[in-house]
């Protein structure tokens, strides 16, 4: 359906916003009689518009952008239960939401999907593109080519060839990736850090998942495991926990949630973490030292992170009740105290919250991705 041109352009608009014909051109590094005609095809096949004239210095321009109804997506997340799953547009706004049963056989759980792929489809909105592709994410393993679930602890999962399964049944193209993987995919194409070419984002929930943007593409590692927090040794105060991975001393025995209700149990708290916080925000001073210390578990592996890959930006995902805690400020103050102080840059720290549907918005900018940059993005 696209060029390689078209893709570059499209590309371009869908991580740095709407653009002038000149703008492309120079970006690109493409002759303006080029842009125009790669433009004027993607105009008539309804992928982009023009927008506002922008009157500033020098000659009004025309801008251009993505259309709203120029494709849609679905995403499934089987990242925890219940699944999600989603209908978003390119620029990742939600059309339709909703819930299955996260099933572990695989026939059912396939079954599942194809009956909300159905229902979507049944029920599906006005205003809107056609489907071009599905995205699948799960918490574990996936082949290279982005198909197969090689191992997955939550789903119980070796070698499952969900991605050509899901394809013969809905006759749409899918495309399967990790958790981690999938939110800085998400945050790239939908987020605010489309325009950075070299960007982190760390994870924090039952596990802790991270990923990495080198030169504006997924660095993946040798083996496909770039990126997994979870079994990084942090261990502090000489203290080194068991970790269910038969290691100790790794980064979750310390800051994922299990880890920090697991504390809280064991001080005679509450094991629910919004009251963790409200009785941390109160002064209890169990509370207060169990966050500290998760807190600055993160932010001592967020420093190792920092000191190896120097990314621009590490955009940190965290249950919303801890966005704004002790949690955040402990790991904040560990980050500052252990990288090391440069005059002229410093990594930017972005703590937002994470919802289970951000990885169903995740897995529909997977077929997002393939839609607009083809390929190239592989
Ligand atoms: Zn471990």
């Amino acid at each position: 359906m696209f060029s390689t041109g078209h893709h570059r352009i499209l590309s371009a608009l869908s991580r740095s916003g709407p653009q002038s014909r000149t703008d492309l051109a120079r970006a690109l590094n493409l002759s303006k009689a080029s842009v125009t005609a790669l433009v004027r095809e993607l105009i008539e096949q309804n992928i982009l518009d023009e927008r506002e004239r922008v009157f500033g210095f020098g000659r009004p321009a025309v801008m251009l952008g993505l259309r709203q109804d120029a494709a849609s997506f679905i995403g499934v997340s089987l990242q925890s239960d219940p699944a999600h799953v989603v209908l978003t547009d390119p620029h990742g706004h939600v059309h339709i939401e909703m819930t299955i049963p996260l099933i572990s056989d695989v026939d059912a759980c396939i079954a599942a999907i194809v009956d909300a792929v159905g229902a979507i489809r049944r029920d599906y909105p006005s205003g809107i593109g056609a489907l071009a592709g599905i995205g699948v994410v799960i918490a574990g393993i996936v082949s290279g080519d982005g198909q197969t679930c090689l191992a997955s602890a939550t789903l119980g999962w070796h070698g499952v060839n969900i991605g050509q399964r899901l394809a013969d049944m809905t006759g749409l193209p899918v495309f399967v990736e990790n958790d981690a993987n999938a939110l800085i995919i998400g945050e790239q194409l939908f987020g605010d850090s489309g325009d950075l070419s070299d960007f982190s984002l760390v994870f924090v929930s039952e596990g802790i998942g991270g990923a990495h943007m080198v030169n504006g593409r997924l660095h993946r590692g040798r083996h496909g495991g770039a990126g997994e927090l979870s079994h990084a040794p942090i261990a502090i105060d000489g203290e080194a926990l068991p970790c269910r991975c038969g290691n100790r001393g790794c980064l979750e025995t310390l800051a994922a949630l299990p880890a920090i209700l697991g504390a809280a149990r064991r001080a005679g708290l509450p094991d629910e973490i919004g009251r963790v916080v409200e009785m941390a925000g109160d002064g209890q001073p169990e509370a207060l030292s169990i966050l500290h210390r998760a807190g600055t578990a993160l932010g001592l592996a967020l420093s190792q992170v920092i000191q190896f890959v120097d990314p621009s930006r590490i955009v940190v995902r965290l249950d919303p009740n801890l966005v704004e805690s002790v949690f955040a400020r402990a790991l904040r103050q560990a980050v500052e105290a252990h990288v090391l102080r440069r005059d002229s840059y410093q990594t930017e720290l972005v703590l937002g919250s994470l919802h289970p549907r951000d990885f169903a918005t995740g897995a529909a900018s997977l077929a997002a991705q393939h839609f607009l940059f083809g390929n190239s993005s592989l």
